[in-house]
């Protein structure tokens, strides 16, 4: 009989345990922009959200999660791979999810608690410049609320939820962090 100590501790077990929840989805990922969307309400806030860093993405933003169409994505320059502070229930001490890259951060973003703040490559004068449905899934189902003169805006796909989706994508993050670590590539315009 093995001890409370060495189950806690056996990384496989806990992964086998997660991995056969993967379809019990403890939200609810769907949304339109009638739905999630109240355009009058961020105008007046003036887009607090995207001023501070891009949104996350959701595994099933992409088409093709093989290494060689995610590295020619990374290389458009509009991504960033990011370590976040993670799990440790599940020994995923600081997994990787991606974002959208901010003004002057690096494809690849390490700085787990230093990381400046600045505004998403893909905010412009007017707004998110990308068309609701091609969002990410952390803009698009980021629900604006405005009660009492203050703002109470609600993910539908939170953080935690973005990186319970990328936990089954660690190795590739990790590949193509490798790759694009020293890598110059410039935001695009
Ligand atoms: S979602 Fe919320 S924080 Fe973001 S721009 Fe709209 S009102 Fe502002
Ligand atoms: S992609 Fe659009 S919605 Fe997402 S952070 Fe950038 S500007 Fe905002």
């Amino acid at each position: 009989m093995r001890t409370f100590e060495e189950f806690k501790n056996d990384e496989e077990f806990w992964d086998a345990i997660f991995y056969s929840t993967r379809g019990a989805r403890r939200y609810d990922k769907v949304g339109t922009e009638e739905t999630t969307c109240n355009y009058s309400i961020c105008a007046e806030c003036g887009g607090r959200c995207c001023k501070r860093c891009g949104c996350h993405l959701s595994p099933d933003d992409f088409k093709d999660l093989s290494f060689d169409e995610m590295l020619k994505e990374f290389k458009k320059g509009y991504l960033t791979i990011e370590v976040i502070d993670g799990d440790p229930f599940f020994h995923h001490g600081f997994p990787r999810i991606v974002r959208m890259r901010n003004v002057d951060s690096p494809v690849v973003e390490e700085r787990l608690y230093a990381r400046p703040q600045s505004p998403c490559v893909m905010l412009g004068e007017n707004g998110c410049k990308l068309e609701y449905h091609n969002r990410p899934a952390g803009g698009r189902l980021l629900v604006p609320n405005k009660r009492n003169n203050k703002l109470h805006c609600k993910s539908r796909y939170n953080i935690e939820e973005c990186m319970h989706e990328w936990l089954y994508h660690q190795k590739l993050l990790a590949k193509l962090a490798d790759c694009l670590r020293f890598e110059e590539i410039p935001t695009p315009n």
